[in-house]
């Protein structure tokens, strides 16, 4: 049976991304220090007998016994709260983890494929983003901890590839959702979802008309597979081009959820792209991959999922207690 080894096993991605390689066929070694990830995600693989849980934090020598086919890297916080909270650690687990899991896919012969982001285009000024734009970012701003981490990520990828011939893919993840996200993460869906299940107003940031552009995780997991499978070694977008602004995103959660709850206006975040949609000419080219799922159908899917939350869940206000961690 064939390995792989999926980093941020325990995350929304990585979790949705185990079932995938399991149901695939093959042996699958989740890794996760469970410091953004929760073992809720995966407890329902934990009596697959080809699934191994390693608690490990990558941004430390990583090994694994036996051969590897493939490994994903996925291991990282993903969210603008998060990685504020620990910034150090997000530039780790970029740079640091990356260097430690390329070195891993070249001692084992393993192909590996890198989790980047939309972010490495910063707040962009060219619209859709096409691959080759090389994007607008502030290295010193609160978001430059995570995107200089994965603008390093994919240099450092790259670099293996070309100078050590190691098999590399490189995704260019944009918004994604689906169950699985954390309900208190800060992010925009499960902030808009929990605030209506809660009988709250909804917060928009700004204006509400900077846009995003939203991908379902199935289709997402599909692009991913594709891609890995596929032998195009450079960067590549996956992403959903149905785009739409923040303010008319919270009517739509409001519709969904079914209540009539209103909407606030709070500042800005300090350099919050204005617009993001993914140009996916590449992946229907060479992939033949583009979505399937309309954000109607996914919201619902991912609405269902919130509900099904205990009440607690819902309550719990504070986000992770990264304290223990931020020691190390
Ligand atoms: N946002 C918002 N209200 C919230 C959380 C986020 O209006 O309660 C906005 C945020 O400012 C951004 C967009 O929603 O413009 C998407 O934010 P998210 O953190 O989900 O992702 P990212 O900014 O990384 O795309």
């Amino acid at each position: 049976m064939e390995q792989v080894l999926i980093t941020g096993a325990a995350g929304f991605l990585g979790s949705h991304l185990c079932e995938r390689f399991l149901d695939e066929g093959y042996r699958v070694i989740g890794m996760d220090n469970l410091i953004t990830g929760n073992l809720t995600n995966i407890e329902h693989l934990m009596l697959n007998e080809n699934f191994v849980f390693s608690n490990h934090d990558v941004s430390d020598f990583v090994n694994v016994p036996g051969e590897l086919k493939y490994i994903l890297h996925f291991a990282s916080p993903a969210s603008p709260i998060d990685y504020l909270k620990i910034p150090i650690q997000t530039l780790k687990v970029g740079s640091l983890g990356t260097h430690n899991l390329l070195g891993l896919a070249k001692a084992k012969n393993a192909r590996i494929i890198v989790a980047s982001t939309s972010e490495v285009y910063g707040d962009p000024t060219v619209h859709p983003q096409p691959e080759e734009y090389w994007g607008n970012v502030n290295p010193v701003g609160p978001r430059g901890v995570y995107d200089e981490a994965k603008r390093f990520q994919e240099a450092i990828t790259m670099a293996y590839h070309n100078f050590h011939g190691v098999e590399t893919r490189i995704v260019r993840i944009f918004n994604t959702y689906g169950p699985r996200m954390r309900l208190n993460d800060g992010r925009v869906l499960p902030a808009f979802i929990g605030q209506a299940l809660r009988g709250e107003s909804l917060t928009v940031f700004g204006d509400g008309s900077q846009t995003r552009s939203f991908c379902y995780v199935d289709d997402l997991v599909e692009g991913i597979y594709r891609l890995l499978l596929s032998d195009y070694t450079q960067p590549m977008n996956i992403g959903n081009p149905d785009e739409i602004t923040i303010g008319d995103f919270a009517e739509e959660i409001i519709k969904l959820t079914n209540t009539d709850q209103k909407v606030i206006y709070e500042d800005l975040p300090v350099n919050d792209p204005k617009q993001r949609q993914p140009d996916i000419t590449k992946a229907k080219n060479i992939l033949g991959w583009e979505p399937k799922v309309n954000r109607s159908e996914g919201l619902k899917i991912t609405y269902d999922f919130f509900k099904s939350l205990s009440s607690e869940e819902l309550y719990k206000t504070e986000h992770n207690d990264f304290t223990d961690y931020i020691k190390k």
